[in-house]
């Protein structure tokens, strides 16, 4: 009998796996469960649909069910919930259109994603409140402003989400309002790098920093009022709008893993060995549900992207078809468009979290300029690095800018790699012509007045 691979989500991680299994292993019998009408569909394109850029949802469909089924050789079965695992028996219990069934498998990959963080705010079922995880919640709001026009948006939540959509709405015409528990849109990349983000944003959208949202309430149809109150001294004060993004943030989505007894981290996402595979024998995770290790601190940390999805759903699939293929450390590199900034991340940025994971971090802020002063087109850009007193390794960095944000940020992110010192960061012989940096390329700035610091 074929062996039998057996993939629970049909998206990143799992059809890059089921992908890669097949490509590996022709004779293996491979089954992909996906709960949604969707499968390998692009969430990341999810704004840009809403925004207009992209015409069709169809666009962001990778690979069709069809290609998978006929020319992939793969079994994917859309509409199917898996609704428990059970080990003992190497099997699964299925719902789907055709009722309860049970499938066994001798190998399993647990790719169940992420969902999106409700928080406890009366009124979140009102008419006109969103989230965006998947297609049909971007079909949703996509419907919502072409039925109803609204005019007004507020976004509850300043982090990767509610930043894209935020954008979004502005260039839809709408006028648009940011509520953000923490002091900082984008906190997480450090305050002198959201201070740029804020400035701008000030620009497009009204901010409420450091606010919570208590309730939504719908006066009329079409008319929401926004309860919120400011987190230092719990001033009051209501807001009108005619519709609501939630996008608080994410969890892995581990309620199967844990029912079936498979081991969670302190991040409460999946672990797994450096192969993917899971406390149980024969059962993996990639992807959003699991922890990834950090190549800055080497320990298991929760970083859902689309990259580390991709690759370790494709490791997996290596490796239960028989070539064993270690999963990749992330740096966590990310980026983010809003209105005319770039803004990106890399490594550990934050000096409390390097400080919990043993560094003594020093940081430095620098401000240059995208292209040489004298070239037309030149925009301010500001770099942060963060380094290891000790050791002098580098650790971490984020970056806003007008243009060239990405590719700098990918410099650090293979210097992460390689285990860099900021001097050999400082060292790296970057390409220069006016037109696209300085002579000393902002990151080759801020590496020589880290060096400087740390003597
Ligand atoms: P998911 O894409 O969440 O897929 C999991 C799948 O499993 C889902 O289709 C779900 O329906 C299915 N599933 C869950 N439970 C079951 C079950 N019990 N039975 C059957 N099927 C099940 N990342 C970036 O790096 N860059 C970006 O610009 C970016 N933009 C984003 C924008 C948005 C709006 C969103 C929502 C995410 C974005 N991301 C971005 C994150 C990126 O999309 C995720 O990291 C990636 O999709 C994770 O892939 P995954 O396969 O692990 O999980
Ligand atoms: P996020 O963690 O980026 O941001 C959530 C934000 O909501 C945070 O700033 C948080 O402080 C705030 N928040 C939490 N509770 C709140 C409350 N009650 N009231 C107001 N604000 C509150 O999460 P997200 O924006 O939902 O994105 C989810 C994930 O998707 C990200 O972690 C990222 O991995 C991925 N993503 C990446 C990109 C990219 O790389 N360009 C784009 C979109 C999404």
């Amino acid at each position: 009998m074929k062996e039998r691979f057996v993939v629970i989500g049909g998206d990143a991680s799992g059809m890059s796996a089921a992908s890669k299994a097949r490509r590996e292993n022709p004779e293996l019998e491979i089954i992909a469960l996906e709960k949604s009408n969707y499968a390998s569909y692009a969430a990341c394109g999810l704004p840009y649909y809403i925004k207009g850029n992209v015409q069709d949802v169809e666009d962001l469909i990778a690979i069709t069910p069809e290609v998978f089924r006929q020319k992939r050789n793969i079994d994917l079965r859309l509409q199917h919930e898996v609704i428990k695992i059970e080990p003992e028996e190497k099997t699964i219990q299925i719902v789907s259109p055709q009722g309860e069934s049970t499938l066994a498998y001798d190998k399993l990959l647990i790719s169940t994603g992420a969902r999106a963080v409700q928080p406890p705010i009366k009124g979140v079922d009102s008419e006109g409140v969103f989230i965006l995880r998947g297609i049909p919640d971007a079909v949703g709001i996509k419907e919502y402003l072409t039925r109803r026009r609204p005019q007004s948006v507020l976004v509850i939540g300043g982090g990767y989400i509610g930043m894209e959509m935020a954008d979004a709405f502005y260039s839809l015409g709408m006028s648009v309002q940011i509520v953000e528990l923490l002091p900082h849109l984008l906190n997480s990349f450090g305050s002198e790098i959201s201070e740029e983000v804020e400035n701008e944003t000030q620009n497009y959208a009204r901010l409420y920093l450091g606010h919570r949202v208590n309730e939504i309430r719908p006066d009329q149809p079409g008319r929401l009022s926004v309860y919120l109150s400011r987190e230092v001294d719990r001033k009051e004060e209501r807001v009108e709008t005619e519709m609501v993004l939630i996008a608080t943030g994410i969890v892995p989505e581990v309620t199967l893993a844990r029912e079936a007894g498979i081991e969670l981290g302190k991040t409460r996402a999946i672990i797994t060995d450096e192969y993917g595979q899971t406390s149980i024998p024969d059962i993996y995770a990639a992807g959003d549900c699991a922890e990834v290790k950090s190549i800055v601190t080497n320990q298991n940390i929760y970083l859902p992207l689309a990259l580390t999805a991709n690759r370790n759903g494709r490791a997996v699939g290596s490796t239960i078809a028989g070539k064993k293929t270690p999963l990749t450390p992330v740096a966590g590199t990310a980026v983010v468009k809003l209105f005319e900034l770039e803004v990106a991340t890399t490594g550990v940025v934050n000096q409390e979290i390097a400080r919990q994971y043993g560094f003594e971090p020093v940081k430095v802020t620098i401000e240059s300029s995208t292209r040489a002063g004298y070239c037309p087109g030149a925009k301010p850009i500001k770099v942060s690095l963060v380094a290891d007193r000790n050791t002098k390794r580098l650790l971490g960095s984020s970056m806003v800018g007008g243009e060239g944000v990405s590719k700098r940020i990918d410099i650090v992110a293979a210097a992460l790699y390689g285990q860099f010192t900021v001097r050999q960061l400082e060292n790296l012989d970057l390409a220069y012509a006016p037109p696209f940096s300085p002579v000393w390329d902002p990151v080759l700035d801020a590496a020589r007045v880290l060096n400087g610091k740390l003597g």
